[in-house]
């Protein structure tokens, strides 16, 4: 009885990864911080244009305002926690821009991960990237990129910050496969410069159709 307890109260209990509070309603965040969160969610679309190359989609604007929380969001999500969390966000990104997506076949690319994950988990970009395409069920998730590491150290902060990408070497000969009429849907967390995601664009080819979707757009001034 008590082992039945135990396990039904595991799969029914759920903490708030904001706060802590225990959730009882299954939802991903307890009631005040999902009220906060939505209250910077604007369900209209707000699309960039990257160099007229490509167009960035962010599910969220960072701005003075929404950076309290945000920050909270994007620290949550590190090393790919939260699963739950990351699939509601992909549910809220598919209403926000429902109808500003093409029909076309999509293959979502990770923006490569920082440092390499010891147990193989997926990292946020990954596990957003997935989730993107487990919330539609249509999509290839697809991890080509990996970060270009040697002599780091002898760059300028400014060139260090252009983060350098390239197909691993094991995909190159797959590059071919990369068809044409695929949308390319580089998929990361916060975009600032939008130096990753122009490298990515780069490291890919640059491909006819490509996007960005993005958990938050943070303007330069
Ligand atoms: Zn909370």
């Amino acid at each position: 009885m008590e082992k039945r307890i135990i396990s039904f109260l595991n799969k029914k209990l759920f903490l708030c990864p904001f706060c802590e509070e225990l959730i009882l309603d299954e939802s991903v965040l307890c009631a005040p911080c999902r009220a906060q969160l939505l209250r910077e969610f604007d369900p209209h679309p707000q699309i960039q244009s990257m160099k007229d190359k490509f167009f960035i989609y962010p599910l969220f604007s960072w701005n003075a305002k929404s950076k309290i929380i945000l920050r909270e969001l994007i620290y949550r999500l590190k090393g790919g926690e939260n699963q739950r969390l990351q699939a509601w966000l992909a549910q809220l990104f598919y209403i926000k821009y429902e109808l500003y997506i093409s029909q076309r076949q999509k293959v979502f690319i990770p923006a490569p991960a920082k440092q390499k994950n010891k147990k193989n988990q997926r990292d946020h970009a990954s596990e957003w990237a997935f989730q993107l395409v487990k919330a539609k069920g249509e999509g290839v998730f697809y991890d080509p990129l990996q970060r270009q590491q040697e002599g780091q150290k002898s760059k300028t902060r400014e060139e260090r910050q252009k983060a350098k990408l390239s197909l691993g070497s094991s995909q190159i000969r797959g590059r071919s496969k990369l068809q044409k009429n695929l949308e390319m849907i580089f998929c990361d967390d916060v975009v600032t410069t939008g130096a990753t995601a122009f490298a990515a664009y780069k490291a890919l080819g640059q491909p006819r159709h490509f996007a960005v979707w993005c958990l938050a757009y943070r303007e330069v001034r």
